[in-house]
């Protein structure tokens, strides 16, 4: 399949954005005409810019309002036509989409329609141009594909043709019957390929602001372009995506998502053999935190509470391991690394994190695939080159292979002596939580989905005191690891603090999981925990009734509670440390929750912590 992207898709003057989908590796663009028109340049300008980017412009669009039209609006739709065939001439395109009229004087009439078009198919002919019929969802009269195809039978010409766009055809609950069982592959002039999540509002709006990128959302995208490949089809997959957070972003960021959701639906869509087995993410290798001097001393005084000590020393860089349990968090304090650079744009923050995985090459190759951006990392002679990729925000994602014989601190760090038992019984990181803004939430969740073929849940709502956070996990195949990212368009809830004050998408929360919470709560100490307000304890009681000495000994230290069929969960926060906070969770038998039912409790107490703090 060739790729292709509407300029309507992404932000910025044209020129940015044909120079994004040329870097993003698209083969071809759609040029949406109120870029063009904004453009202060010729349309010859724009065919030289595309040429010299290797990009094909595939289509202009849209043309409105043109079939079925009573006089004078029919003559001057066809004298709008002729000035758009020159236009296309001078553009260097062939195609012209043209979208179900929504005019109120359009006539509920398909032969007419397909009269009009028939007429335009034969002057387009004359020019080797493809009109394509595309029914808008709000279409006035034409709404389904299946009536658009109607029509296009009846207009009956070589240059005339339907074209799918996915969006319309789920947002009106279509099937793909008639695609299936009626549509020639020659009688297709386009295939747009856009997704969005399940909402129900009214269409229009639905489609100018919640599209995104195939995958990214909810509606049957692969069974679309499934049913497209089995019937043979291998001509361009468009993205015509309206969405408010990606014409507010980067266009290079949102054009290699883009790409990055066309390769995913080729990988989902292919037969087996074709597709290579998919390396998987196994667990978190390490956490690394940027900090600077003695600048971390108050996440390391917060680290040695919850029972971590240095247990080792790289052999050749300014940078410690904590360990505890299977869990290791390393210091960088190197100068001229990617965590002193980290360190010098968000302050003390989580700069990497380090994954297993089972096959490294292959994971390299597939990071490669799905464009992502290598990171050169420097390691000092017989060290370990321990390979990264950029990951949500300005961090960095490592990969190490496991089962090895070696770990990786085994090879580039020295184990310290003497370091005492101070371990308060946390074993593994339970969850990591990333919080992001608003244009990276879609991005990020994608980034999880595509590349390591995480599950990405459905989003919650969580009620922060000062706004509402949203919230998905993205959750690896066995559930070792799982990311919930966190996003606010609330100015005072606790996940836009964090951006406030890490200057960037980053990761807030880090949770590790232990067997005996009360005693890793008491080995703790109360007083370095969020405290959590009596009234949660009351509600508690009167929701689970568990046994009141237990019930006071989760008062006592702070502990939440929750419990569904599958188990129970306990859980504890401490304060926090640069924005950042860590939790202690225990998962008894099947839990698979992370008690969201406690987290208003938790934003609300961090939020008053924050106001005491701050003096507000
Ligand atoms: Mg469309």
């Amino acid at each position: 399949m060739k790729t292709a992207l509407a300029t309507v898709t992404i932000s910025g003057s044209l020129q940015e954005k044909l120079r994004a989908a040329a870097q993003a590796g698209f083969d071809g663009v759609e040029i949406f005409e109120n870029d063009l028109t904004q453009f202060d340049g010729s349309a010859r300008d724009v065919r030289l810019m595309a040429e010299d980017l290797g990009l094909e412009i595939i289509a202009l669009q849209p043309f409105r309002d043109f079939e079925a039209m009573p006089e004078p609006w029919r003559s001057q739709n066809f004298y709008r036509a002729q000035r758009k065939f020159e236009l296309m001439h001078e553009l260097g395109t062939r195609r012209l989409l043209i979208c179900s009229n929504v005019s109120p004087h359009v006539i509920d009439d398909r032969d007419r329609a397909a009269a009009d078009l028939h007429e335009l198919a034969e002057l387009a002919r004359q020019q080797d141009f493809i009109i394509g019929y595309e029914a808008l969802a709000w279409g006035r009269h034409v709404a389904d594909y299946d009536v658009a195809w109607d029509i296009v039978k009846r207009g009956d010409h070589p240059n005339l043709g339907i074209i799918l766009d996915s969006f319309h055809m789920f947002a009106r609950g279509n099937t793909l019957d008639v695609l299936r069982d009626e549509i020639p592959i020659d009688k297709i002039a386009l295939v747009q390929v856009a997704d969005a999540p399940r909402l129900q509002m009214e269409v229009l709006h639905y489609s100018r602001h919640f599209r995104c990128f195939p995958g990214q959302g909810d509606l049957p995208v692969v069974e679309f372009v499934q049913c497209l490949k089995d019937k043979g089809f291998d001509d361009y997959l468009s993205h015509e995506i309206f969405n408010d957070e990606f014409r507010s972003s980067s266009p290079l960021e949102k054009a290699v998502d883009g790409m990055r959701s066309l390769i995913w639906l080729e990988e989902q869509t292919s037969v087996a053999p074709e597709q290579p087995a998919q390396p998987e993410i196994t667990d978190v290798e390490f956490i690394e935190f940027a900090v600077e001097g003695d600048s971390g001393d108050e996440l390391v005084q917060l680290l040695q509470n919850l029972g971590f000590r240095e247990t080792h020393k790289h052999r050749s860089k300014n940078v410690s391991l904590m360990r505890q349990g299977d869990i290791n968090l390393v210091l960088n304090r190197e100068p001229l690394s990617q965590a002193h650079e980290h360190y010098q744009a968000h302050g003390v923050s989580i700069c990497a994190l380090a994954f297993a995985t089972t096959d490294l090459g292959a994971m390299l190759a597939r990071t490669e695939r799905y464009r992502s951006t290598r990171f050169a990392n420097q390691a000092g002679p017989g060290e370990l080159n321990i390979p990264a990729i950029r990951g949500i925000g300005d961090s960095l994602v490592y990969f190490v292979e496991r089962p090895g014989k070696f770990r990786f601190f085994d090879i580039d760090f020295v184990p310290l002596t003497d370091v005492g038992e101070t371990a308060v019984g946390l074993q593994r990181i339970d969850h990591i939580g990333q919080t992001v803004s608003n244009t990276d939430f879609l991005s990020a969740s994608f980034f999880y989905k595509s590349l390591f073929g995480f599950e990405v849940e459905a989003s919650t709502d969580l009620p922060d005191i000062y706004g509402l956070v949203v919230s998905r996990v993205a959750k690896s195949r066995d559930g070792r690891v799982r990311i919930p990212l966190n996003m606010t368009a609330a100015r005072e809830a606790s996940a836009q603090r964090f951006i406030h004050k890490a200057k960037g998408s980053g990761v807030q929360q880090i949770a590790f999981a232990c067997e005996d919470i009360f005693a890793a709560a008491g080995a703790v100490g109360a007083d370095k925990l969020l405290p959590i307000p009596q009234n949660y304890y009351r509600d508690l009681d009167a929701r689970f009734a568990p046994e009141p000495d237990v019930l006071a000994r989760m008062r006592s230290l702070n502990i939440l509670y929750d419990r569904n069929d599958d188990g129970e969960f306990f859980h504890f926060y401490t304060r926090e440390a640069h924005g950042v906070f860590f939790e202690v969770v225990q998962r008894i038998k099947d839990y698979d929750r992370y008690g969201e039912a406690n987290a208003h409790i938790r934003m609300a107490s961090q939020a008053r912590q924050y106001r005491r703090d701050e003096g507000l």
